[in-house]
């Protein structure tokens, strides 16, 4: 089977190292058939928080590296476009810039909050609360066209189940989860499952094997594997034992993306 990793950072990226033509060295290094470099591009701060010209440099450091890499690894260039919604402008300007191969859509922070990241908690009823709405934007999220590939669904569980240790009922976003896996499905839109989770203290895949297996119950066609790799050693991690989840809940290929386009690798 042809691994392709649909998500990865470089230096481009405020929270990643790795240059372009050091993650394709890794790449061919480690038997990845294809991966696309998907820099964060964190809509609600566009302009002032540099994302603006980061993707620009992005794509430039992509198509000039392009031009020299050998034939061997299919380099990919992406975006993850966070908070869409919280910046609709800052989502025309990008691509209006530019051309993807693939188009992630991803929700680090609510709308006047932090990222999940740097929040604490004083009780599961203030996290659930939170969740309850970064679902609702996942939600309309979901229901914009412009993407390919929604991420980590469940990123504030790494948070604030993984790190925090709280108790959260997960059985209580079930519905919203299906409204967001369904919308997916009737538009031909791919789920993410993200090993990133599995190298932190959560130690799952980002959704799940129960909630991947719902979005294949519920029509889904397209899932993709992306390591979601900051550093050079994360690129292509986990994705053997992604696909194997994959496989596990019913699906018989992964896809990956190229010209926006989905392509099938079957399990
Ligand atoms: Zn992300
Ligand atoms: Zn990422």
């Amino acid at each position: 089977m042809r691994l392709c990793d649909m998500h990865c950072h470089s230096r481009n990226s405020f929270d990643g190292t790795p240059s372009v033509e050091e993650l394709y060295h890794a790449a061919k290094a480690g038997g990845l058939y294809a991966f696309a470099v998907t820099d964060h591009c964190e809509c609600n701060d566009y302009e002032k928080g540099g994302f603006k010209q980061n993707i620009d440099d992005s794509c430039a450091e992509i198509a000039a590296f392009r031009e020299k890499a050998e034939d061997g690894v299919l380099l990919l260039t992406g975006v993850e476009v966070g908070q869409p919604l919280q910046n609709p402008d800052a989502v025309e300007d990008l691509f209006a810039r530019h051309t993807f191969d693939v188009v992630l859509w991803s929700l680090h922070n609510l709308s006047r909050e932090e990222d999940f990241y740097y929040l604490t908690y004083q009780n599961a009823a203030e996290a659930e609360e939170l969740l309850e709405r970064y679902y609702t934007e996942l939600y309309e999220m979901a229901q914009l066209d412009g993407y390919d590939v929604l991420t980590h669904l469940t990123y504030p569980l790494r948070y604030m189940i993984g790190r925090e240790e709280i108790p959260i009922r997960r059985e209580r976003f079930s519905e919203q989860i299906d409204c967001i896996l369904r919308c997916l499905a009737e538009k031909g839109k791919a789920l993410e499952i993200n090993t990133a989770g599995l190298r932190k203290e959560i130690g799952e895949t980002s959704p799940d094997l129960s909630i991947v297996r719902r979005f294949r119950e519920l029509g889904g066609e397209y899932v993709t594997l992306g390591s979601d790799a900051h550093r050079l050693p994360d690129l292509g991690f986990g994705l053997k034992a992604a696909a194997e989840l994959a496989r596990t809940a019913g699906f018989r290929a992964y896809t990956w993306y190229r010209d926006r386009q989905p392509h099938l690798e079957k399990l």
